[in-house]
């Protein structure tokens, strides 16, 4: 069956600050949507609620995932349910390698489905991470690397990647905006998702960032202004948005 992530009439607040205000949006398997704006539209916000972030709160609208309540989910059960949530400032965790730390990802999500699991050999996890490093084209010598120890900005990118090729998530949330992304961290992102794509992935690519859609190509995009997701559609949304920017999208929905 196909996994869907579905969005509805979701109003969230900030320290009692209505930030999202009916936030409607669909994202099943096998698709790969973009969700784009303006600083401080809400994409975030709506990337943290999905991820469960004590500091926003739910005020209206529900949040279903493959026919469960998200909202009523643990982070590391939405996790385990197979939704991946990039961070977008990943934490670092010195004396963890990154392969470690997969490995122990892996292993919960393994003993959720079958308490008497024991885990992935090592054999085995070495070589399913070399197989997902070739795919990224990535440097075998990544994987021994303390998890975000002193990683660059492009780094940090390629591990996010390297976790979401592992953990095989159905559904995929990247939220790429703000400071710090550079062309490169782009490129890193655009090329692992396009590389991931596939009919068992869903991916909800969060970027105010326009040039992202000369890397990846979307099958929908949106648009969210002042919380509400006002724009939805095609490819051809994504040239106008490129061409024109986002001031026509606000011209038409604040006429003043
Ligand atoms: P975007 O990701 O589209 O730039 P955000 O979701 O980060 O937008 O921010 C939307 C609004 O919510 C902004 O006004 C921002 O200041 C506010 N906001 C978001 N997160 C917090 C927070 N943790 N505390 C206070 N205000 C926040
Ligand atoms: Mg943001």
């Amino acid at each position: 069956m196909v996994a869907a992530l579905e969005i509805r009439n979701l109003h969230v607040s900030v320290e009692d600050r209505p930030i999202l205000r009916g936030v409607n949006l669909t994202v099943k398997q096998g698709e790969v949507h973009a969700l784009m704006g303006p600083n401080g539209s809400g994409k975030s916000t709506l990337a943290n609620v999905l991820m469960g972030h004590p500091a926003y709160q739910v005020t209206a609208g529900q949040v279903i995932f493959d026919g469960e309540d998200l909202l009523e989910m643990e982070a590391d059960e939405r996790s385990r349910a197979g939704l991946f949530l990039a961070f977008q400032y990943p934490v670092a965790i010195p004396g963890v390698t990154l392969a470690n730390f997969l490995r122990q990802a892996l292993n919960a999500r393994l003993k959720a489905k079958d308490p008497d699991s024991k885990g992935i050999s090592i054999p085995e996890f070495r070589r399913l991470m070399k197989a997902k490093m070739d795919l990224l084209q990535m440097d075998h010598s990544f994987a021994g690397r303390y998890l975000n120890d002193g990683f660059s900005g492009g780094e940090k990118k390629r591990a996010e990647i390297l976790q979401m090729a592992t953990l095989e998530p159905r559904i995929a949330i990247l939220d790429e905006t703000d400071s710090g992304l550079d062309i490169d961290a782009l490129r890193i992102v655009s090329d692992g998702v396009n590389k991931l794509r596939g009919p068992q992935l869903g991916v909800l690519v969060i970027t105010h960032y326009q040039r992202i859609l000369n890397y990846i190509q979307p099958e929908y995009v949106h648009v969210m202004l002042d919380g509400q997701i006002v724009e939805s559609g095609g490819p051809d949304l994504a040239l106008r948005l490129e061409e024109m920017g986002y001031e026509w999208i606000r011209a038409r929905h604040n006429p003043a």
